[in-house]
């Protein structure tokens, strides 16, 4: 925007033509002067020297007319006036000569012979002469005459003539001289006078021009005083401009001093100078007109473009650059006919040009600055926050172990100040590891430039004691030029109990504290193999009696408690060595190691042992009974499976046994009848399979944060031949042990299948899972039959979940990877069945790419009421969330358990609290859970 104070006034054009005429002007009028100056004093100069010639001229005219004067008189013949009779005539000479005024005769001694007076003298008669000029011409005898003044200037002459007698006479004669001063003032022009230099009066004696001389003088005089100088002056009169000088006549002309005066009228030269003056002023005025009207035209234009150059270059200021190079291509002439301003304009298009890139390089290196800001602000926020808020202990230190970086969280764990880290070594924070490595040691090959990456598992200690268990990554970075090793711990503690006590557990029972039925079977087969050359192999199995009803009444606190009371009774009971567990919901089983010399000493160790204890319940005290069966490990080629089964079917009542009692058994009978018994449940799966006498039933599963049913588990049902269901627990095992489950799962899957197409026919939006078994999924056919089952029933792929049980999955790790691998790309997804029993370590989970898991159902089922158990499940859902997977919760049986789950951050939700297992058309899709 053009302020006030910006705008033009008094335009350019209107100054540069204001000076041009001023200075030509000036210059003009300069010159005239200085001309006109010069002229003048050129022709005072001129003047002076034509005065000076006019004094000259003046003097010879004298002189020459003297001369012939003299010449005349010296032919005037003097007979007549001697001898004895001298004539009385006068001379012709006298009347012949106007200016004579009179003539005398003298003799040589000077007296007068005769004097003749001229008719009209002007001169007074007795004027006397000077005698002593006549001695003079008589001694000389040569002629002389004198001019001197009275009332008017005369000369007088004297020559000497001779009588033709020779008598010697000397005749003078008086002439007027105003002839002279006539033909001076025809012959110059100029006029000349006589003053008598011893008068005071400027009145002149004589002059060339009696009427105007006289009052010239007298004018000139007073203006100049020029009487009294010797040079000439130069004067304006009344009767023009006059060059005036007086000089004194030389004083062989005169008798008396006498002053030339001599006046020249320089009124010509003066005008013809003004005349000269006027017309070169005449000639400058017009030649500054013409010049001021070429310099503006010729200005004109360029002018005009600078004006609006000047208006033009503002709005480079204001980055209006089209709007410049409108304005400006309007004044820029075409190439070939440039001046400077066309150069001007040029470069201003070039700077806008210029400018304007530079203002969009500018603004796009403002905006990449502008970016590169916030991404570094973010990086730094993103740093501080990873540096100082995350939970991870994040140490800098030098490769001599000088501590220069610690954390927040890392001086929290260490309990140390910030001040404390100053001069603290890496040793002084993390522990040696579990083989007595210091860190420093562990570090080594950081150090040395050998590897830049190392994991470590290793302690930090804080200052009160407490120690806790990391997971160090190190690596080796350069920071300032300074090589350094960057130590990211993340606490794994909680980690590390929850993983021991799930490992715990995978081989103990939750609530005795006794081995599992797997654990036992393990540590069974190899005590047996150990033992049973040197020892007395025997196995028991107890059941409580009545334990259902024992619940009932009591509920299911007193349940556990007499299960954890029946526990330590068992424990008492065996006195030689032995491995006990809880086999069943209230079965124990234990493997006696008898040494044989104490058996023939002391007989079996469970001799006579009383089978029962007392319990108080409610204030009741309560008696428990326990019926065990016992049966001897005889080598004849049965493992402990068999065994146990044996055992078990025997307490199932298919022997009869004795209740309250230890009931010993032979086991090649019962073992015998067990296998019988799995036979038939064989060909009834095998006849089921080709009579397709299988039924889905269809459990939902509750997604809780969109609060509805989201997905279905498919649950197999074997018909039997009479129409009833079997549950799977009943055929399952043995369909596993003789290898059916592959294509029982391909029927489930294909009913599965058949049932999702339907529902996407529907517009149902609901997910099914399947459950597959490891038979399966290594099976090289399985992908194969799973895309031709997709396209035939139209079911799409993303509404389909598999489900692998855990420890399935473990044992086959690298086919359920790359199973996992495949049906992601597939759009299929992945559920971990049954997590937590199988427990080995959470890194599986990170290894295998499945998108949930189900928290098995044994540790979920009495979540409400177990406190230990909740802890379980918490610490399993923290970790499933930590690494991004859906968290399933099976067996939720009761409201307190969801609430829990939900509060835990549990994503989905099974169970009969949800819904049992049903037909299809039994389900109700539209269940809605009522938050408490
Ligand atoms: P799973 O896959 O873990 O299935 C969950 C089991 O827990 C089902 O038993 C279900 O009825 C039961 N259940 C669900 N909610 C609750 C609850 O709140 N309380 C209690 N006490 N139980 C609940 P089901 O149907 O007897 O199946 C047992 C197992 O048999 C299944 O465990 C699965 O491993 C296997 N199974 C069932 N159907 C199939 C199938 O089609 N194919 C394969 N391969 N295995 C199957
Ligand atoms: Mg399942
Ligand atoms: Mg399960």
């Amino acid at each position: 925007m053009t302020s006030p104070q910006k705008q033009v006034k008094l335009s350019l054009q209107t100054k540069l033509l204001f000076v041009i005429t001023l200075i030509t002007t000036l210059a003009l009028l300069g010159n005239s002067a200085l001309t006109y100056i010069s002229a003048v004093r050129v022709n005072e100069q001129a003047s002076a020297k034509r005065v000076g010639e006019l004094f000259g001229i003046f003097e010879k005219l004298v002189e020459r007319s003297t001369q012939s004067f003299e010449d005349i008189l010296t032919q005037v013949p003097v007979d007549a006036y001697s001898g004895d009779k001298p004539s009385s005539q006068p001379p012709a000479l006298l009347s012949l000569n106007p200016s004579i005024e009179s003539m005398a005769l003298h003799q040589f001694d000077g007296r007068r012979v005769r004097q003749w007076q001229a008719d009209s003298p002007t001169r007074a008669p007795g004027e006397t002469l000077d005698e002593r000029l006549i001695t003079i011409v008589s001694e000389q005898q040569q002629p002389l005459s004198r001019i001197f003044c009275t009332t008017s200037c005369y000369q007088i002459s004297f020559v000497p003539v001779i009588s033709s007698d020779g008598t010697l006479f000397i005749l003078s004669a008086v002439r007027n001289l105003q002839q002279i001063f006539v033909d001076f003032a025809v012959l110059t022009g100029a006029d000349v006078a006589f003053l008598k230099s011893d008068s005071s009066r400027l009145e002149p004696t004589i002059s060339s021009n009696a009427a105007s001389t006289s009052p010239l003088i007298r004018e000139i005089q007073s203006l100049t005083g020029f009487l009294s100088q010797d040079k000439t002056v130069y004067t304006r009169t009344s009767a023009g401009l006059y060059a005036a000088a007086r000089q004194p006549l030389p004083s062989r002309y005169t008798v008396t001093p006498i002053n030339t005066v001599i006046l020249s009228d320089d009124s010509d030269a003066q005008a013809q100078i003004q005349d000269s003056l006027k017309g070169g002023l005449i000639a400058s005025a017009i030649a500054l007109l013409i010049t001021i009207l070429l310099t503006y035209l010729a200005l004109r234009t360029a002018l005009k473009k600078l004006v609006n150059l000047s208006k033009a270059i503002p709005m480079l200021s204001e980055s209006n650059y089209d709007r410049l190079r409108d304005s400006l291509q309007r004044y820029t002439r075409k190439p070939g006919y440039l001046d400077e301003v066309d150069q001007l304009n040029f470069t201003v298009l070039e700077v806008a040009d210029a400018l304007e890139e530079m203002e969009t390089a500018v603004a796009e290196h403002r905006q990449q600055l502008v970016h590169k800001i916030a991404e570094h602000r973010e990086a730094q926020d993103f740093n501080d926050v990873l540096v100082n808020d995350s939970p991870l202990v994040i140490a800098a230190h030098t490769l001599q172990g000088d501590i220069k970086l610690l954390n927040n969280y890392g001086r929290e764990m260490a309990g140390w100040t910030r001040l404390d880290v100053d001069h603290r070594k890496i040793t002084d924070l993390i522990l040696p590891d579990l083989s007595g490595h210091s860190i420093t040691e562990n570090l080594t090959p950081l150090i040395s430039g050998k590897q830049t990456r190392l994991q470590t598992e290793q302690l930090i200690r804080s200052s009160s004691g407490t120690v806790s268990d990391l997971m160090w990554v190190h690596a080796r970075v350069q920071a300032n030029n300074e090589p350094l090793i960057l130590s990211v711990g993340l606490d794994i503690t909680e980690r590390r109990k929850t993983e021991s006590r799930l490992r715990w557990l995978s081989k103990h029972d939750n609530v005795t504290d006794l081995l599992n039925r797997e654990a036992f079977h393990e540590e069974a087969s190899l005590l047996i193999q150990q033992y049973s050359d040197s020892h007395l192999v025997d196995l028991m199995l107890l059941d409580i009696d009545k334990f259902a009803s024992i619940n009932d009444m009591y509920g299911f606190h007193s349940g556990d408690s007499i299960l954890r009371e029946a526990a330590r009774f068992v424990e008492r009971l065996i006195t030689c060595d032995t491995i006990i567990a809880r086999t069943g919901a209230n079965e124990f089983c234990a493997l006696l190691i008898i040494d044989k010399d104490d058996y023939e000493q002391n007989g079996h160790p469970l001799h006579n042992r009383p089978l029962h204890f007392y319990s108080v319940l409610d204030d009741d005290t309560v008696e428990i009974t326990l019926t065990g069966v016992l049966a001897t490990y005889a080598q004849d080629g049965y493992n402990i499976d068999e065994l146990v089964s044996n055992s078990a079917a025997a307490l199932r009542g298919l022997k009869p046994i004795e209740r309250g009692k230890i009931n010993r058994i032979s086991e090649s009978i019962d073992s015998r009848a067990l296998r019988q018994e799995k036979l038939q449940v064989h060909d009834s799966i095998v006849k089921a399979l080709s009579d397709e006498r299988f039924v889905l039933l269809y459990q939902p599963i509750y997604n809780l944060s969109k609060e509805r049913i989201s997905h279905c588990e498919c649950l197999v049902r074997m018909r039997s031949e009479d129409g009833h269901l079997v549950s799977p627990a009943a055929f399952m095992d043995i369909a596993k042990e003789n290898g059916l489950m592959a294509r029982l799962d391909l029927l489930v899957l294909r009913m599965a299948l058949e049932q999702l197409g339907a529902w996407h026919r529907q517009d149902v939006d609901l997910k099914l899972s399947v459950n597959i078994t490891a038979a399966t999924f290594e099976s090289d056919l399985f992908i194969k039959e799973l895309k031709s089952l997709l396209l035939e029933t139209g079911a799409r792929p993303s509404q389909l979940i598999f489900e692998i049980v855990e420890t399935e999955a473990i044992n086959n790790l690298e086919t359920a990877r790359e199973l996992c691998e495949r049906l992601a790309s597939l759009n299929v997804q992945i559920a971990f069945d049954d997590f937590g029993i199988g427990f080995t370590s959470f890194e599986y989970l990170r290894d295998l790419p499945v998108d949930y898991i189900k928290i098995d159902q044994s540790f979920i089922r009495y979540l409400y009421k177990r406190k230990s158990d909740q802890l379980l499940v918490k610490s399993m859902v923290d970790m499933a969330l930590a690494l991004g997977k859906k968290v399933i919760a099976e067996g939720v049986e009761d409201d307190g358990s969801a609430d829990l789950l939900r509060n835990m951050g549990v994503h989905y939700l099974q169970g009969y609290y949800i819904s049992r297992p049903r037909r299809v058309s039994e389900l109700d899709l539209n269940y809605t859970m009522t938050v408490q």
